[in-house]
Order: C-alpha cells, then sequence, then structure tokens
C-alpha cells in the first residue's frame, strides 16, 4: 500500500476576540502540529471529543483551510499545487446532518447527480444512468430518484448524500460523523454499508466520530485526538484492546461492553475538556490526567513507539 494522504505537523489556529467590545484577543489552536497517514484503500478513524479539532483537520485536508504551519500530500503532490476542482472530484464528503446537507427544493435524481452535472461528465442520458446506479449501489429503491429530502428518513438521506459522494468516484472519502445524528439502529445499518461499499469499491476512508466504539467496527487504524492534537495512533484493534495513552483509556471507559460478566476500570474524566483557546502548557491532557508527572506540565512529548505500527505522544512510554 502506498500513501494516499499525508499530513505532516499540520496546524491550523484561529485568532478571536472575546469580552467586553470584543477587545480580548486569543488564539484557538484548533488543529496543533498534526502528523498522519492515510494508505490508499485503508480506513483511519479520527476520534476525540467534540471541539478537539476534527472538522477543522477534515476542512484542512479538504484545502478549506489556511494552515499556519505543515503540510497536506495527496497522491504526493502538496494540495496547494492541485487545481481546486480536480481537488474537488478526488476527495469527497458525508457531514453529520443530512437534512441540512441535502437542498430541500432537489429531487433526490437531481442531489445524487448534481456532481456529474458541475463537473460536466456525460450526457443527460448516462447521468441518469449513473444516478440509479448510484442509488441501488447505496441500496435504494429507484424509485427515491423522485422523491424530495423531507419525504425520507434520516437513513435514507444519509444514503443519498453518500450516493452524491460516490458519483465522481472520489479516491477520499471524508466522513465527518456521519452517522452521530442517527438511530442507533439505523447507525448500525449506515455503517454496515459504509463497511459494505469500501470493500466493494475499493474505498479510502477518513472517519471522523467523537464516538469510539463506532471508529472501531468501521477503521483498520485510529488516531486520537485531544484539544488539537493526535496523542495517539494504531491499528484499530490493539488500540482498543490494549490503549495506551491515559486519554485512550478514559475515553474507552465511557463505551458500554456488552459482555456483563466482563469488569473494566472506569477511570471517570475529572474537570470540563479545557478550552483550546489558551490551552494548557506542556501535554494538554495534563490537567485531566491520573498519571500526571511533573515534565508533563512543561513540554509536549514527541511519539514514542508502544509497539507495532503504534504511537503515543506520553511521558509515560519514553523509552528509559
Ligand atoms: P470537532 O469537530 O472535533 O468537534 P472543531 O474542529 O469543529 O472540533 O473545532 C475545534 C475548535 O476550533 C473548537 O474550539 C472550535 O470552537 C474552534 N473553531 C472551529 N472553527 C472556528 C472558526 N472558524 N473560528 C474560531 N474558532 C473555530
Ligand atoms: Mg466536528
Amino acid at each position: 500500500m502506498s500513501a494516499l494522504l499525508e499530513l505532516e505537523n499540520v496546524s491550523r489556529h484561529y485568532a478571536v476576540s472575546g469580552g467586553l467590545l470584543g477587545l480580548r484577543h486569543g488564539l484557538v489552536r484548533a488543529v496543533d502540529g498534526v502528523s498522519l497517514t492515510v494508505d490508499a484503500g485503508a480506513s483511519l478513524g479520527l476520534v476525540g471529543e467534540s471541539g478537539c479539532g476534527k472538522s477543522t483537520l477534515a476542512r484542512c485536508i479538504l484545502g478549506l483551510e489556511q494552515l499556519e504551519g505543515g503540510a497536506i500530500r495527496f497522491q504526493g503532490r502538496d494540495i496547494t499545487d492541485w487545481p481546486q476542482t480536480e481537488l474537488r472530484r478526488q476527495m469527497q464528503m458525508v457531514f453529520q446532518d443530512p437534512y441540512s446537507s441535502l437542498n430541500p427544493r432537489m429531487s433526490v435524481g437531481a442531489i445524487v447527480a448534481e456532481p456529474l452535472t458541475i463537473h460536466g461528465l456525460g450526457t443527460a442520458a448516462e447521468r441518469k444512468a449513473k444516478t440509479l446506479a448510484l442509488l441501488r449501489t447505496v441500496g435504494l429503491d429507484t424509485d427515491m430518484a423522485r422523491r424530495y429530502p423531507h419525504q425520507l428518513s434520516g437513513g435514507q438521506r444519509q444514503r443519498v448524500a453518500v450516493a452524491r459522494a460516490l458519483a465522481l468516484s472520489p479516491a477520499l472519502v471524508v466522513c465527518d460523523e456521519p452517522v452521530s445524528a442517527l438511530d442507533v439502529s439505523i447507525q448500525a445499518q449506515v455503517l454496515l454499508l459504509l463497511q459494505d461499499l469500501r470493500t466493494r469499491l475499493g474505498l479510502t476512508y477518513l472517519f471522523i466520530s467523537h464516538d469510539l466504539a463506532v471508529v472501531g467496527q468501521i477503521c483498520d487504524r485510529i488516531a486520537v485526538m485531544y484539544l488539537g492534537r493526535v496523542v495517539e495512533l494504531g491499528p484499530a484493534e490493539t488500540l482498543i484492546n490494549d490503549p495506551r495513552h491515559p486519554y485512550t483509556r478514559v475515553l474507552l471507559s465511557a463505551v458500554p461492553v456488552p459482555d456483563p460478566g466482563h469488569k473494566r476500570n472506569r477511570e471517570n474524566l475529572t474537570g470540563e475538556l479545557p478550552s483550546p483557546l489558551n490551552p494548557p502548557s506542556g501535554c494538554p491532557f495534563h490537567p485531566r490526567c491520573p498519571q500526571v508527572m511533573d515534565i508533563c506540565r512543561h513540554e509536549f512529548p514527541q511519539a514514542f513507539s508502544t509497539g507495532e505500527a503504534r504511537l503515543a505522544h506520553c511521558w509515560l512510554h519514553k523509552p528509559a
């Protein structure tokens, strides 16, 4: 496998003003020095609490944000060197809320065909045939083409959003919380669909969720984010069965275990997620970390190896 997407030390900060008359200025470190790779055909999960920078990172990858630092390469080429229309074609996005991401005035057929129309692909008849084929691919009846978003269930709407994302045969599909707005039973169906599409069509996913259980179902590697930083990275199975970063353990202890005989020490988070506006010094997790050491307050650790293909940014794993 070769790297389809490479992120090197990517940062995106926002200058914000607040307080009385907006005079108090600060810097939100939404994404702060993130390095990651996604291989062609792989599925990388990006997980972390709300506000940790997942969507900002997705927008950076799609070329929608100006970086403060670092570089993003797609198919070996810096994304700023890609023609925008070509990058739009190669990377597609599925959003959390299919209701607001689908135009209510357009029929399902027109929504799915829109990327083909915009990019001027095929004749009208070819676009229609392709649209119907896409609806079948995502498990929808072709009669759906004449309906409108408000006539569909949440799960059906998300299938339409997936069909639209696949219309241009993208090399990368970025899914940002694609099942978070759905009922649990529907979540499972949409996850199965995404999994099935990945194997059938050889898709590559960057799959974003605040829910580690969801990410564990669909991804082969997982990156755990905390306050703009990746703190742990590794194969999904070993990362979930044997988390090495104290923050990953805390995230996991919030996931329900189906086996009632299974005992797990619950590690509860103390304190709120600190603001990425002026984040804590050193390791940003240190104020909430049950294993905090003095060095953690002063210096963010580099990535230390914690096993095969595994990394943790945590001083506990500094080689002796
Ligand atoms: P997530 O997707 O993990 O919930 P986001 O990437 O949406 O997190 O946000 C990360 C942080 O950046 C949050 O604190 C958010 O308030 C802040 N942020 C995101 N976009 C902007 C913006 N345009 N201006 C200022 N702050 C922003
Ligand atoms: Mg988000």
